[in-house]
């Protein structure tokens, strides 16, 4: 089953002229269709979504690392969950930059399976760790500090990956270097696991780009930021999937 995830990060996005124009026919039955709006329109979506498409699934772009209590500010898993969310992002490297250390998302993806909510974790290098070669030292890092400590998971859960000088720079990555990252993922996580876990990329994803980008082997999908906002450009990244 392929994934197709749209961030609408904090857009200010007009949520029945976005379904209106989404047109749900094109996309196949084989794709899960993830959106993830920002905490106060998720309940909204839901509502809209499900009387006119109900295919679609609510994700949200973060959450809490605790499920209840003294935490201003915060929003719960099961907050999320209550009002229509199934999915959350879990380590964005927009929220890694605003302070979420290694420790914190290993718990927000614990709490995302506490709350029932299946972990969309984002993992990936910046310019200059890419630069010097250090590719697969970050992504070994990061999914042996958020992930692997969690060792009996067996719920579902989803990595993207997201090179963070690809994320909205209109530039995705090459093939050759998404084959190469989408192996040294898929080994990891069966040498730590046990089992395949889906994958998704994300970075600058178009529906020109997703044609190549999806003839990358190991790649389930994709996580997309700024061309999600337009639907009808979302639509057509769907049929590169197929
Ligand atoms: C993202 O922020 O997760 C992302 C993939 O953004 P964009 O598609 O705009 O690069």
């Amino acid at each position: 089953m392929k994934h197709l995830v749209a961030n609408w990060k904090m857009n200010f996005v007009n949520l029945d002229a976005w379904l209106q124009d989404f047109d749900l026919n094109k996309i196949s039955d084989e794709i899960k269709v993830v959106i993830c709006p920002n905490y106060l329109d998720i309940e909204d979506f839901y509502k809209k979504s499900s009387k006119t498409h109900k295919k679609i699934l609510i994700g949200a772009q973060n959450l809490s690392s605790e499920t209840e209590g003294a935490f201003t500010g915060q929003i719960s898993g099961k907050m999320l969950r209550n009002i229509g969310a199934s999915y959350s992002i879990v380590g964005h490297s927009e929220s890694r930059l605003h302070g979420e250390d290694d420790e914190t998302i290993l718990n927000k993806v614990q709490t995302a399976f506490n709350c029932d909510l299946i972990p969309i974790l984002c993992i990936g290098e910046n310019q200059d760790e890419y630069s010097k070669g250090g590719t697969e030292k970050k992504i070994k890092h990061q999914l042996t500090e958020n992930l692997f400590p969690l060792k009996n998971l067996s719920k579902s859960v989803l990595i993207a990956y997201e090179p963070i000088y690809a994320i909205g720079s209109g530039i995705a990555v090459q093939n050759e270097h998404l084959e190469e990252v989408s192996l040294i993922i898929k080994e990891l996580v069966r040498d730590n696991l046990g089992r395949d876990l889906t994958l998704v990329y994300g970075g600058s994803v178009t529906s020109e780009s997703a044609k190549n980008l999806a003839k990358v082997d190991g790649i389930d999908g994709f996580l997309v930021g700024n061309a999600s906002l337009d639907p009808k450009e979302f639509a057509n990244i769907a049929q590169s999937l197929e």
